[in-house]
């Protein structure tokens, strides 16, 4: 895993409590398309309500996600026999 960046933990928002270094997911819903980014490194906290990127992941993981749409949406374009679609894609570290 990506080491923790040497910055104080950001707070919770609700709980007002240093956040743990730890992995995270990101969900994008654009109504037909959905992607699941998993394993993403950042700050959570212990009870699950808050979230917190180092520093230019969240810049990655959106440009990610931005890729992933379009396969999706090639996929379907040029293979609409089969309009329900699930891609895993997993990159072993
Ligand atoms: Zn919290």
């Amino acid at each position: 895993m990506m080491p923790e960046p040497n910055l104080k933990p950001p707070l919770c928002s609700e709980h007002r409590i240093p956040m743990a270094w730890g992995e995270t997911d990101f969900t994008f819903d654009e109504g037909d398309v959905l992607v699941v980014v998993r394993h993403i490194p950042g700050w959570v906290c212990p009870y699950g309500d808050d979230t917190a990127f180092a520093p230019g992941v969240a810049d990655e993981v959106i440009r990610t996600t931005r890729e992933l749409v379009k396969v999706a949406k090639h996929a379907r374009e040029t293979q609409p026999q089969f309009p329900k679609q699930e891609y895993l894609v997993r990159v072993v570290a």
